[in-house]
């Protein structure tokens, strides 16, 4: 049994011109410690005043978040972040100038003091400044830096609705803003600039071919790429293993069905591999849900199968939109097993890629 739960209140919001009453009232519960569910650009986060240390302990407990996986915190604008740093590396201002506000988040050192709560007891703290109005409004109305990870129960797919936020957190948190969708669907891109060389912890809406247009040679953390940290929550993985992002570690954007991903560069031999595979399992009185790519789509159609499908091998963006809410339409049908089509892992892809191995949780079959 929940204790002490919460009435959660709902307000629909314009996503456009958020209503001021929304964000004075939203901003009254984060000044008073409580926590507030909003709309960023690219999943809905859960907000706490980021140097109120017990608002952030209760982001933690609302999600069930394990305490080593640190917070990203959010600001109105770049200049905001001047009193909390004594001095930014010179490439935060480059990028902040072309990306922010913008789905990407910068890991600094943490000059100011930021809680450990807010960053798991690592020396570094994750910043980014957001490109959707209403969290905009909300950091600009409230004055204080705001700590948001994806509103959702940990492990779970991150919401991308306010449906999605309640499902997960009715009565555990004060306030939801509804502001419709958020629009990319996948979370913000990581980037480490406390080494020599920036290095990409997780991919996201802002692409490696971007961020090295602007910065130069981008390194990848080797948990961006590895199914195997998927399967590693709570098994204690050896000191050498343990990726820079902690939260690359534990299981995420799982559903309940089991997923299984069809990774290959030859797309025709992909769809059929999967179509095998369906039969196999519907043979053996599985339901079978296919998440695709709209290239092969009519093909899963034709035999019956529950499909879902969005953007095209060369065009993600669609399918990065909808793919959590994909996971989530899978789990009300309900469907046993969810056999995923990869994409080329370049561009928004690699992000897709990324969140596809960590809800198939190592399940990769090439083809
Ligand atoms: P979420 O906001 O739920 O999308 O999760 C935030 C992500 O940022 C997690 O993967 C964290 O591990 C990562 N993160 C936050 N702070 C840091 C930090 N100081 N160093 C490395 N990764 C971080
Ligand atoms: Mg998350």
């Amino acid at each position: 049994m929940i204790q002490s739960r919460l009435p959660t209140g709902l307000l629909a919001v314009d996503p456009r011109k958020p209503e001021k009453y929304s964000m004075q009232k939203a901003c009254a519960i984060l000044l008073a410690g409580g926590l507030v569910a909003f709309p960023t650009e690219t999943v809905y986060g859960l907000g706490a005043n980021a140097l109120d240390e017990r608002a952030v302990a209760r982001i933690f407990a609302a999600k069930g978040r394990p305490a080593d996986n640190p917070l990203i915190v959010h600001f109105a604008a770049a200049a905001r972040l001047n009193p909390f740093f004594k001095r930014l590396p010179p490439m935060a201002w480059l990028l902040a100038e072309r990306f922010w506000p913008g789905p990407l988040t910068l890991v600094l050192k943490n000059d100011y003091g930021f809680s450990a709560a807010v960053t798991g007891g690592l020396g570094t703290v994750a910043v980014r400044v957001p490109a959707h109005p209403v969290a905009l409004a909300l950091l600009g109305a409230l004055g204080v830096p705001v700590a948001a990870p994806s509103a959702n129960v940990s492990g779970r797919p991150s919401p991308t609705t306010a449906a999605h936020v309640l499902d997960d957190l009715e009565g555990r948190i004060d306030l939801v803003l509804d502001g419709g969708p958020a629009w990319l669907g996948v979370e913000s891109t990581v980037l480490d600039l406390t080494g020599e060389r920036p290095v990409l912890l997780r991919p996201g809406g802002v692409t490696l071919q971007q961020l090295e247009a602007v910065v130069g040679p981008v390194s990848l953390d080797p948990a961006v790429n590895d199914p195997a940290w998927a399967e590693s929550e709570n098994e204690g993985e050896s000191e050498s293993k343990q990726p820079r992002s902690p939260g690359m570690k534990y299981t995420h954007y799982a559903p309940k069905a089991r997923v299984l991903l069809f990774d290959g560069a030859d797309s025709a031999g992909v769809a059929a591999k999967i179509l095998a595979e369906a039969a196999a399992l519907t043979g053996a009185g599985q339901r079978v849900g296919i998440l695709a790519c709209r290239d092969h789509e009519s093909s899963y159609r034709e035999q019956g199968y529950d499909v879902i499908a969005a953007g095209w091998r060369e065009d993600p963006a669609p399918l990065a939109a909808s793919l959590y809410e994909a996971l989530r339409c899978f789990d009300r049908i309900p469907v046993d097993v969810i056999l995923a089509e990869g994409v080329p892992a370049r561009g928004l892809g690699l992000a897709v890629m990324n969140r596809l191995f960590k809800a198939a949780g190592g399940n990769v079959v090439k083809v």
